[in-house]
C-alpha cells in the first residue's frame, strides 16, 4: 500500500499515525521529495482499511499495490485449484457441465432431466429447491422436498447434485448435496459466507448482479478464510444498459479471474442470456476464452416450466450445445 501525504504535514498527527500502523504490524518507509513525501507500507496490509486512512487530515491518496484477497490469489497459489465435487474433479484441465431445471417440480420431472442431461454428456445435476424470486407471489421452490427429489435422482443417475443455499440454518440440510451454490443474490451475504467457510463441501459462488470481479473474490476469500478452499466461480451475467439480453455476459471475467486466481471458473450461460437461443453461442464463446465448465438449464418442457422456462434448454437443444462445445474443445486442443 501507498500513502501520500499531504505538503508539509502535521508533524504530531504523523507520529500519531505512525504509531497506529506500528500496531497494526505493519512497517512504514517513507521517502520526502520536494513537495510530497510518500509512505510505502511493508507487511500484510490486507486488514487495513483503506477509507480510513484517507479520510485523515495529512493524507492526500492511498494506493493498494496488492490485492486485498490472500487465499483465493494466484500470486500466493501459483497452480490450478481442482475442486472434488462428490468423485467429479473441477478445474486444473477438467472440464464440467452441470445441467438440469431451474427449479425442481416433482420426482417425474428430476429424474426424467437427469437422464437426459446424464446420457448426453452432463456430469453434474442442477435444480433449485430454494428460488430466490424477485416476487414474492412467484413459486418459491420445493423447499426439503425439493431436496429429497434431488437425492432421488442422484441415486438413479449417479450424478452428483448442485443446489442453492439462501439461509446459513439450512446447512444441515444440505448434507446429501455435493456442491453447495451460493446465488448471485446472496453473494456478498457475509454471514452466510462464513458460515460457508465452516463446512467442507465444495461451494459454488455466483458474481452478484452488479459486482466487480474483486469483491467476488473477496467472497470467495470470506469462505476461504474459514478453511474451506474448496470454492468454484461463476460467472453468470452482470446488469448493464443492454435489455436484448437479460444480463451481459462477462466473457472477460474468465481470462481475468482465471490469472489472479487459482480456483475454478465457470460460467452459466443460461442466466447471462435470459433466452435459450444465445445459450449456445454464449457456451461457445466462454470455452473458447478457457472456462473450466458450464452450468446450463434444461427443462422437460421449457413453455410450462415453473421458473426460467425462457431460457432453458430442452434435452435435444442441450445435446447439441454438448457437442458443439466438445467439437470445440476438440479444435482448441489441436490448435
Ligand atoms: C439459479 O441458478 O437458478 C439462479 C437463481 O442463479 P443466479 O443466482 O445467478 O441468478
Ligand atoms: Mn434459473
Amino acid at each position: 500500500m501507498v500513502i501520500v501525504l499531504k505538503e508539509h504535514p502535521n508533524e504530531r498527527q504523523l507520529e500519531k499515525f505512525m504509531q497506529w500502523l506500528s500496531g497494526m504490524h505493519v512497517e512504514a518507509r517513507i521517502t520526502k521529495g520536494e513537495h510530497q513525501t510518500i509512505m510505502g507500507l511493508v507487511g500484510d496490509t490486507s486488514r487495513i482499511d483503506m477509507d480510513l486512512i484517507r479520510a485523515l487530515d495529512i493524507v492526500e491518496d492511498v494506493r493498494r499495490i496488492q490485492e486485498p484477497y490472500k487465499n483465493a490469489n494466484r500470486k500466493f497459489h501459483p497452480d490450478d485449484t481442482i475442486v472434488n465435487v462428490g468423485g467429479v474433479p473441477v478445474g486444473g484441465g477438467n472440464f464440467q457441465i452441470i445441467a438440469g431445471p431451474c427449479s425442481v417440480e416433482s420426482e417425474e420431472q428430476i429424474v426424467y432431466v437427469a437422464k437426459r442431461v446424464k446420457a448426453a454428456g452432463a456430469t453434474m445435476l442442477r435444480g433449485g429447491a430454494f428460488k430466490p424470486r424477485t416476487s414474492p407471489y412467484s413459486f418459491q421452490g420445493l423447499h426439503n422436498e425439493g431436496l429429497r427429489l434431488l437425492s432421488i435422482a442422484k441415486k438413479e443417475t449417479g450424478l452428483p447434485i448442485v443446489t442453492e443455499i439462501m439461509d446459513a440454518n439450512h446447512i444441515p440440510m444440505f448434507e446429501d448435496v455435493d456442491l453447495i451454490q451460493v446465488g448471485a443474490r446472496n453473494m456478498q451475504n457475509f454471514e452466510l459466507l462464513k458460515e460457508l467457510g465452516q463446512i467442507r463441501k465444495p461451494i459454488l459462488l455466483k458474481r452478484g448482479l452488479a459486482n466487480t470481479m474483486e469483491e467476488l473474490l473477496m467472497s470467495a476469500e470470506y469462505i476461504m478464510a474459514g478453511g474451506n478452499n474448496q470454492v468454484i466461480l461463476c460467472e453468470r451475467g452482470i446488469r448493464t444498459f443492454e435489455t436484448y439480453t437479460r444480463n451481459t455476459l462477462d466473457i472477460s471475467a474468465i481470462p481475468i479471474l482465471k490469472s489472479r486466481s487459482h480456483l475454478p471458473v465457470i460460467v452459466d450461460p443460461s442466466h447471462a442470456a435470459g433466452k435459450s437461443n444465445l445459450v449456445k453461442p454464449l457456451s461457445m464463446a466462454s470455452v473458447a476464452a478457457g472456462v473450466d465448465g458450464l452450468i446450463i438449464e434444461v427443462h422437460n418442457d421449457p413453455p410450462h416450466a415453473m421458473c426460467d422456462g425462457q431460457q432453458s434448454l430442452t434435452p435435444e437443444a442441450f445435446e447439441d450445445v454438448v457437442k458443439q462445445v466438445s467439437h470445440l474443445r476438440e479444435a482448441l486442443k489441436e490448435g
